[in-house]
């Protein structure tokens, strides 16, 4: 199994090293037929996206499809959930200049309301009672639900969610779930829980430094062992 496209990588624009042209011009030399630009959000504390940024990266981007006519190339963004009523931070505005919408839950995002605050620390501090695996398993739910979300990232990671009822509505709204090499989810047992549903998946390198792009090893072995087919996977041969 060989990835050959990446969605998830980071740019300055958020935490990542390197620029949008190193992400491009790396992924052309390891053979990549797309790649994708996917900062965080602008919720997230610290380092996501400056909303003001959006028209900037888009130039960007099509500078970077004029120079380079060889690879597929996209701005995405890695929203973040924040709640667990559906709310992610990407609106028309934003909507108005990516090609397509991943989300995941952060540590660093930042709630709009006091019990998404709590429960970041609950999860924070561990072990979850069920009270907080609700909460995690509704938050990815309802922003499937809510939002047209093309990948949902590293699902239960900082964040434990009953998988099953996660997958249901990735099945009910064709959402594609990661397995995100940077971290260990989807975990192996999580994909061995829901592989025989009506569902694709996506590796994701998470790169946040252009010589990352392609480690995917990782994601690849688990998708391995837990026994998906190419078929099931939306990024590879
Ligand atoms: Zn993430
Ligand atoms: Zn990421």
């Amino acid at each position: 199994m060989k990835c050959i496209a990446e969605y998830h990588t980071h740019t300055k624009y958020s935490d990542g090293k390197s620029t949008m042209e190193e992400n491009v011009l790396f992924a052309r030399k390891i053979g990549l037929r797309k790649i994708g630009i996917s900062d965080h959000g602008y919720m997230h504390k610290g380092f996501g996206v400056k909303y003001r940024d959006y028209p900037k990266m888009k130039d960007e981007i099509e500078r970077l499809r004029e120079k380079y006519q060889d690879i597929k190339i996209f701005l995405g963004v890695e929203a973040n959930v924040l709640d667990d009523r559906g709310n992610i931070d990407v609106d028309d505005y934003i909507r108005n200049y990516v090609d397509y919408v991943m989300a995941g839950y952060h540590f660093g995002s930042m709630p709009p309301n006091m019990r998404g605050l709590k429960n970041h620390v609950r999860n924070f501090i561990k072990p979850l009672k069920p009270r907080e695996m609700d909460y995690n398993t509704r938050a990815l739910v309802n922003a499937m639900r809510d939002n047209q979300i093309f990948i949902l990232t590293h699902p239960g990671d900082k964040g434990d969610v009953y998988i099953e009822e996660v997958a249901k509505m990735a099945e009910k709204t064709s959402t594609v779930l990661e397995i995100n090499a940077h971290h260990d989810h989807l975990s192996k047992d999580q994909i061995d829980k829901i592989k025989h549903m009506d569902i694709k998946f996506a590796i994701g390198s998470d790169a946040h430094h252009h010589t990352h792009i392609g480690m995917t090893q990782s994601a690849l072995s688990r998708a391995h062992s837990a026994g998906l087919s190419k078929k099931q996977i939306i990024n590879v041969i």
